[in-house]
């Protein structure tokens, strides 16, 4: 079979299955579907933590039900409130991963869609969350127009993180005119015993 460069979902799947521990802690900070929650939950397995977020309550059941049917729930905490609020509920670097899959939820109606304010507050807690040395993901969908906004804000806030602090990465396809996602993926560096010097 050919080889196919897959999406922004699968790179993000990629870097995760690398920086997420066995009985490590991990955010969805947008839980949908709880496909991705399912993910995670698989890969903490039974002695890690899975805490999930979202705005709306049919995700937050979706999600539910999707982790009870695996029989994967007990490790989750679901949360029915949005991202950016992340720092009521868990504490500073507490979590491997951190992961947003931006946009709306699949199959409902596109009025609630992350929003560039809330998810620029959201990443920034996030890194607050983040252990050293753990791994943000963020997908972006920028073929809606808040999509754009929130990919072109995203760009320019991941170029201007400290680079001392944090490595940021931008991978995405550079001749597909459909606006395919895009991935941004941050790690919070090692406290290196030379920032201390
Ligand atoms: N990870 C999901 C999955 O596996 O099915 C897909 C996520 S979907 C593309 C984006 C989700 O973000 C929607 O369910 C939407 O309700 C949620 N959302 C929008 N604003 C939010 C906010 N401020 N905080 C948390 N979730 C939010």
């Amino acid at each position: 079979m050919a080889y196919d460069f897959r999406s922004a979902r699968f790179w993000a799947s990629e870097i995760i299955r690398g920086a997420l521990p066995e009985g490590g802690c991990a955010v969805d900070a947008t839980l949908g579907n709880g496909h991705d929650a399912l993910d995670l939950a698989q890969l903490v397995g039974e002695r890690g933590h899975v805490t999930g977020f979202d705005v709306q309550p049919e995700a937050v059941a979706a999600s539910r039900a999707r982790l009870e049917a695996a029989g994967v729930a007990q490790r989750c905490t679901l949360v029915l409130d949005g991202h950016q609020h992340m720092r009521d509920y868990l504490a500073p670097e507490s979590a491997d991963v951190v992961l947003f899959n931006l946009g709306w939820l699949p199959g409902a109606a596109h009025a609630v869609t992350t929003r560039t304010e809330t998810t620029l507050q959201a990443v920034n807690a996030a890194l607050e969350v983040l252990k050293f040395g753990g791994v943000l993901t963020i997908c972006v969908y920028p073929g809606h127009d808040e999509g754009a906004r929130e990919r072109d804000a995203l760009l320019a806030w991941a170029q201007a993180l400290d680079q001392t602090r944090f490595d940021a990465m931008l991978r995405c396809y550079l001749n597909q005119h459909k606006n395919p996602p895009l991935l941004i993926a941050v790690k919070k560096n090692l406290r290196k015993a030379a920032q201390s010097v």
